[in-house]
């Protein structure tokens, strides 16, 4: 494709002109790629086609809603019918029970949940809810996870222990942050000095289990199981940001994972998103029902939303639940999404190309680099414009990853082996030429 026949570029152009940068959301501009990004006409199944009527194979779903694929019939239907009975109505609805019960059922951490519209919200209104609850202000964060855009989680690392973060925002009050403190992602000696510095001060800890928000890194079991015992013993709660991870990498989310290895392991509160919405604005939080009773109408913390709970979006989102947990979903999905991640090692070692991979569920993350990193530094060792090759080559042959190397990838349900065997040919084609 040239640039004279690829209608990409004047919608880019255009877009430029009426939307900052062209993009609702910063990422999708391409700006740590280079290039034009894509645009979306339609899509179905795992594919999508862009405005040349380019079919690429989808490895971002939405960045994680899209579980079962494109135009999934059953949550089509739902929707269509959702939508012929009312768009939005401001009024409580069955469904949002349904949802509610749907939710609770697969995840035994929670007794209540609240539905909101956008993971930022969820993530914003578990932090009050955990600083309503304990009376306190301060919170842990880790450097590299992401928790939506509110103002109090835009920062990075400060200088040291004893000084709070600065925000990686403009338009972001240092008061706004001064309370939130960020530390190395599985450093449990760090965790423990701050512990012993900050403790009985902390309403909360934040943490996404497994970090796709630096590609894919995992907390480790020990490091996890000292944050849930850290935050038992000063009396902070533990949220887990499960956005991403939530019905992604296992049906019980990455809290069952957990609690595999570490007996009895429950978080405080659960952050949700992303799969509960199954491609539609719904995002949710949850905890036991002594923490959610602080939320109003019941408690002080004050908490609402216009189109919390909407009808299309719970339609969409039930539906995709109860798709998910059909006997054998998740094993397919889980086989899958390693059979991917083999195909690309074996490829990347076929061409002596370094290369580390892991993945969880239907989530996975690989880097240019010859061993997994554990924490943000580590992985902003790779080699960026190497990356950028690997990102286009792929895209050019028709496959689309996350347009930048801190950005985990998904599987869905829809993705069949042949697909996977077209990627990982697609890989080693592109590692042939990083190699040369
Ligand atoms: N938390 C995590 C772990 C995320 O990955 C994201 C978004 O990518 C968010 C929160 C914010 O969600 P949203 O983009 O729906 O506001």
């Amino acid at each position: 494709m040239t640039p004279s026949t690829d209608l990409n570029l004047p919608l880019f152009e255009r877009a430029k002109r009426v939307i900052p940068g062209g993009v609702n959301s910063p990422v999708r501009a391409f700006r740590a790629v280079g290039g034009t990004p894509r645009f979306v006409k339609r899509a179905e199944g795992a594919y999508f086609w862009d405005a040349n009527d380019q079919r690429y194979i989808d490895y971002i779903g939405s960045w994680g809603p899209m579980i079962l694929g494109h135009g999934h019939p059953a949550v089509l239907e739902a929707v269509q019918k959702a939508a012929l009975d009312g768009f939005s109505f401001g009024a409580p609805t069955e469904r949002e029970i349904e949802l509610a019960e749907e939710i609770l059922g697969l995840m035994p951490s929670m007794d209540m949940v609240r539905l909101v519209s956008s993971g930022t919200e969820a993530g914003m209104s578990a932090i009050r809810l955990a600083r309503g609850a304990t009376g306190r202000s301060k919170l842990i964060k880790f450097e590299g996870c992401y928790h939506g855009h509110a103002d109090a989680l835009l920062v990075k690392a400060g200088s040291g222990l004893a000084t709070f973060g600065t925000s990686t925002s403009a338009g972001v009050p240092p008061e706004v942050v001064q309370h939130t403190l960020v530390l190395e992602f599985n450093n449990i000696a760090q965790l423990e000095e701050a512990f012993a510095v900050h403790g009985r001060e902390l309403a909360c800890l934040m943490i996404e289990p497994i970090a796709g928000n630096m590609n894919f890194v995992r907390a480790s079991v020990p490091f996890m199981k000292r944050c849930r015992e850290l935050c038992t013993e000063y009396g902070a709660l533990l949220i887990l940001d499960e956005v991403m991870t939530g019905f992604r990498v296992a049906l019980g989310s990455a809290q069952s994972v957990y609690a595999q290895s570490i007996p009895g392991f429950k978080p405080d509160i659960t952050v949700l998103g992303k799969v509960i919405g199954g491609g539609m604005p719904l995002a949710a939080f949850g905890a036991p029902r002594a923490i959610m009773e602080h939320l109003a109408p019941l408690g002080g913390v004050y908490q609402a939303g216009t189109l919390s709970g909407n009808p299309v979006a719970t339609a969409c989102g039930l539906t995709t639940l109860r798709e998910i947990r059909k006997p054998g979903f998740f094993e397919a999905l889980s086989a899958r999404t390693q059979s991917l991640v083999d195909g690309l090692r074996a490829a990347a070692a076929a061409e002596g190309v370094a290369f580390s991979a892991d993945c969880q569920g239907g989530m996975f993350g690989f880097f240019l680099l010859p061993e997994l990193p554990q924490n943000y530094a580590k992985v902003m060792t790779s080699d960026s414009p190497r990356f950028n090759r690997l990102f286009h080559g792929l895209l050019d042959r028709g496959v689309y990853i996350a347009p930048a190397l801190y950005e985990a990838g998904f599987v869905s349900g829809a993705h069949t082996e042949a697909d996977i065997a077209e990627t990982v040919a697609a890989a080693r084609a592109v590692f042939k030429e990083l190699a040369a």
